[in-house]
């Protein structure tokens, strides 16, 4: 196991960059506590790959310094830095059969006959495979090969981290929900470091004790999944995580008041002198809609989604969503919104401002 330290990482494709803009990971510095399971979560092309491959040693970063327990790893291979990667695309070995694609990890490394034979029965039953164990991986369909690959990528006990690259999206939901399950449950038996790398907010809060989200090549925020919905440090995290995400409504704030369109909203905090694009963050559940209470909304549409109500809605213009309780009868009368002062967070240029106690 391992506390791996990111001292001042960056990484440019380009041998030559000229500006921030050239960097497809802008500088980072963090310290990974050892035994944690972390999630890293972001869009496609947000730089999550570039991370993992410079945490694993397939890629040299153009800058910086990466530790596993204060021993400087930078130079060191893969090999030597004793981590399992599990990638997006399966690498498996198509003459072999599923059992011998299992036990090749081990193999590599000088296990015995007999340990091989008890640890790659135990991974053949987490990844539900133990009634395919002795047939050939070619033929074999994309779902089962992913799943090969994911637990040749948990066979050894003897890592120091285990990381994995969006490694189950051919698979089918339930089946994927199950091998998380399983991972989660490796995780607590052998307290392994894992860093699981996904675009889907539901499997990065579902698996990780912490999320690390990113946005353009920057860790925007690293945090539990209540600290990502409570305080969202950066607009992005509250509009890509939450079901919808939060409203992000441009205003004016002075003290503890907000301005939108010229009607006040209340805060709970104090702010002072704030230059820049300023916004309010308010999550869809701590919006109210009213009558006659509020700012003036245009009621477009109410989804049911079972457990609660969602209510598609026009503020100035402008998109906003309000999360009903599901018994709250909806009558055209409501055509304001109230937001809880407590729950309203104020942007200055896309990042979280801390306001004094009101
Ligand atoms: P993610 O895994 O979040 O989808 P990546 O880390 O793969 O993102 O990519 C981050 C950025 O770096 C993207 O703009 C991508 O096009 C670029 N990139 C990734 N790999 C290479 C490469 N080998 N050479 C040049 N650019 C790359
Ligand atoms: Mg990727």
């Amino acid at each position: 196991m391992a506390k791996i330290t990111l001292d001042n990482l960056a990484h440019s494709y380009n041998p030559n960059p000229a500006s921030e803009a050239d960097f497809a990971l802008k500088e980072l510095n963090h310290v990974w506590a050892d035994g944690e399971a972390y999630a890293l979560l972001g869009s496609s092309g947000c730089g999550k790959s570039t991370l993992l491959n410079i945490i694993s040693g397939l890629l040299m970063p153009s800058q910086g310094r990466i530790l596993f327990d204060d021993v400087d790893v930078t130079q060191a291979s893969t090999a030597d830095r004793n981590i399992a990667q599990v990638f997006q695309f399966p690498v498996v070995y198509d003459t072999m059969t599923v059992r011998d694609n299992l036990a090749f990890p081990l193999k590599n490394r000088g296990a015995s006959a007999s340990y091989i034979a008890q640890r790659v029965q135990q991974i053949g039953a987490m990844i539900g495979m133990e009634a395919e164990l002795d047939m050939r991986a070619r033929g074999l369909t994309a779902d089962a090969k992913q799943k090969i690959s994911l637990g040749r990528g948990m066979v050894r006990e003897d890592v120091n981290a285990l990381l994995f690259d969006e490694p189950l999206t051919v698979i089918d939901p339930h089946m994927k929900w199950e091998l998380r399950t399983q991972l989660k449950s490796l995780h607590h038996e052998f307290g392994h470091t894992m860093i699981y790398v996904t675009h889907d907010q539901t499997e990065a809060l579902t698996f990780a004790d912490k999320v690390v989200v990113m946005y353009d090549g920057r860790v925007v925020q690293i945090g539990t999944p209540e600290e990502l919905f409570e305080k969202p440090q950066h607009t992005f995290v509250g509009y890509f995580i939450g079901s919808p995400g939060m409203n992000v409504i441009p205003a004016k704030v002075e003290q503890n008041i907000a301005t939108v369109h010229g009607a006040s909203v209340p805060l709970a905090q104090s702010y002072d002198g704030l230059n820049g694009k300023v916004e309010l963050g308010v999550r869809p559940e701590f919006v109210s809609l009213t009558e006659g209470e509020g700012l003036p909304v245009k009621v477009r549409r109410v989804e049911d989604v079972g457990r609660h109500k969602i209510v598609r809605a026009e503020l100035f213009g402008n998109d906003i969503n309000i999360v009903e309780a599901e018994g709250t009868s909806i009558s055209p009368d409501m055509n304001r919104v109230t937001f809880d002062p407590q729950k309203v967070n104020v942007y200055v240029n896309d990042w979280l401002k801390e306001g004094e106690a009101a």
